[in-house]
Parts: C-alpha cells; sequence; structure tokens
C-alpha cells in the first residue's frame, strides 16, 4: 500500500494508475477505522477498483470544538487495518494540502433544506463544512467511484447534491450501515461509550426495528411519540426522531399514499458522545 502525505504525490500515483487503464474507487474517512469502514473498502477493492482511502478529520465540519478535540484518532492502527484489507493508496493530508493558505472560504453551494433540517439544524455550520472538504478532494482525486456509508443518511444526500452540482461524472454509490450483534451502528464515536454506555445505546437500533415492524399499523404521530419515550426512559438525551422522505428528507408528519422511500432518523446523546442512525421504513 501507498502512503501518502501530498496532493502532488498523490495525483502523480494517480496518473500512473490511469495510464494502465485501471479506474481508482475512493473511500473518504475520518480515521478511527472499524468494519463499517472495511466494508465500503472492501466493497471498492472487490469491485476491481484501484482503492484509494484519505483520512482526514476535517475541522471545517465541527460544529464542537470538544468534539473535534476528542475525536478518536489512530493512525497506526488504522495503517495497519488498510494493509490487511489490501487496500492500494491512503492520503494522509494535513491541513495545509486541504486548505492551502488556511482557505476556508464556504463553497457557494445552496443546499436549500438540505443544509437546515435534522443534522443541518443540531449541528450549524456542519455541511457547509463537509461540502467544503468533499469539493475540495473530489477536485484532488477525480474517482471514477465514490463510496459512502448510508449510516450517513444526509451528508450522502448533501454529497450527491454536490456531485450534481459540480457537474462531476463520479458515480456514488451507498452502502448499508454495518451494525455490532447488539444491532448499535458502527461508529468512530462508540469508542468513547463506556461499557454501560454501550448496553443503553443498544435502544437506538430496538427502537428502530419495532418501529419498522408497526410502521404500517399506527400514525406517525402515535410511533414517533412510541420512540421518544422509549430512548429516553433508557436514559438517552433525544435530539429528534423523524420520518423523512429518503430522496428530499423532508420531514413527515403522516403516512402517505403508496409510500416507499421512508426512514426513521434519530439522534441521541449518550452521556457525551452524540450518536445517530436510520432504518428504512419497509412497507
Ligand atoms: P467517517 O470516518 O465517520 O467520516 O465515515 C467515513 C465513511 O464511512 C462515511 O461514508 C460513513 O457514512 C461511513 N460509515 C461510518 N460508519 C458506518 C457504518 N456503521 N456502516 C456503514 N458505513 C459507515
Amino acid at each position: 500500500m501507498f502512503l501518502l502525505k501530498t496532493v502532488k504525490a498523490l495525483q502523480r500515483h494517480l496518473d500512473e494508475v490511469r495510464a494502465t487503464g485501471d479506474a481508482v474507487g475512493f473511500v473518504p474517512t475520518m480515521g478511527a477505522l472499524h468494519e463499517g469502514h472495511s466494508a465500503l473498502i472492501q466493497h471498492s477493492i472487490d469491485e476491481g477498483l484501484h482503492t484509494l482511502v484519505s483520512i482526514y478529520v476535517n475541522p471545517a465540519q465541527f460544529n464542537d470544538s470538544e468534539d473535534l478535540q476528542k475525536y478518536p484518532r489512530n493512525v497506526g492502527r488504522d495503517v495497519e487495518l488498510l494493509h490487511n484489507l489490501g487496500c492500494h493508496v491512503l492520503f494522509l493530508p494535513g491541513d495545509a494540502e486541504i486548505y492551502p493558505k488556511n482557505d476556508m472560504t464556504p463553497i457557494d453551494l445552496d443546499l436549500g433544506n438540505l443544509e437546515t433540517t435534522l443534522e443541518g439544524a443540531f449541528r450549524p455550520g456542519h455541511f457547509e463544512g463537509v461540502v467544503r472538504v468533499m469539493e475540495r478532494l473530489l477536485k484532488i482525486v477525480e474517482p471514477d467511484y465514490l463510496f459512502m456509508g448510508q449510516k450517513d443518511l444526509q451528508q450522502l444526500i448533501v454529497v450527491r447534491r454536490l456531485i450534481q452540482e459540480m457537474g462531476l461524472k463520479v458515480q456514488l454509490e451507498g452502502l448499508p450501515i454495518v451494525r455490532e450483534i447488539t444491532g448499535l451502528a458502527l461508529s468512530s464515536r462508540n469508542e468513547r461509550l463506556t461499557k454501560s454506555q454501550r448496553e443503553k445505546a443498544v435502544v437506538i437500533y430496538a427502537t428502530l426495528h419495532d418501529i419498522q415492524t408497526n410502521f404500517i399499523n399506527y400514525p406517525l404521530a402515535e410511533l414517533r411519540t412510541l420512540a421518544k419515550t422509549r430512548v429516553r426512559s433508557a436514559g438517552l438525551k433525544m435530539e429528534y426522531f423523524e420520518f423523512v422522505n429518503g430522496h428530499t428528507l423532508e420531514i413527515l408528519q403522516e403516512h402517505q399514499d403508496g409510500e416507499d422511500d421512508i426512514f426513521a432518523v434519530i439522534a441521541v446523546w449518550c452521556g457525551e458522545v452524540r450518536l445517530i442512525d436510520n432504518m428504512k421504513m419497509e412497507p
């Protein structure tokens, strides 16, 4: 595996790869890699793509400086994991490579409700930061394929919009959420949970699953109340629980005719750790 730290070195490498006719699959991450990341990387490798993983903890997308400071980092372990997976390139840039001259100017892209709803409402400026780094990374890498997780549903939709607006040819694929046996969605932030918090956090999946099972039988308002009550009674602090359209993220108040692309989305605090999850509501 090549470990490259500068844009120049990476682009030189990618030029050589493309000259051989190979296509590039890109998996952007913030490190502290787990099996959720591995699934994306393995998928790219299995597709026969020259697979590039980036690790960059993007300061621009953290609205909370403590969250940035406490974000888990373990590059040594990440390198080992990537090597064992058979990843072809790790891009490990410093801030100066991503934001030359400390340029943090926001990108001129109107995300409409995508920026202000759900995660956008609770993490002001977050998606501006996501768009900023993804625009830069996509321009640097120019991948043929981009693999991201459905775990961050809103981020996936935002990046899809960015790709459309930039007129890029890259194929974006959203891959399913990888969970622990308990159902807890894997997340780098789980590393910060204590054993008892981890046990409590299982209620998130259990609730989503029960809501999915009962989805067609009850009004959405009733399901929302049930979900919030259950999560709170397990000792977690609720930020939001909503039913949304999986393309537009429009919040749904009532069942609709022919509903097929509906997701329940949730954000909670488990102690000092913020966790998000979602599940498609199969009719
Ligand atoms: P992050 O390092 O948290 O920025 O995540 C990098 C990529 O991995 C994003 O596309 C995430 O959606 C994806 N990802 C994170 N956790 C999971 C998971 N449990 N299952 C699938 N994809 C995930």
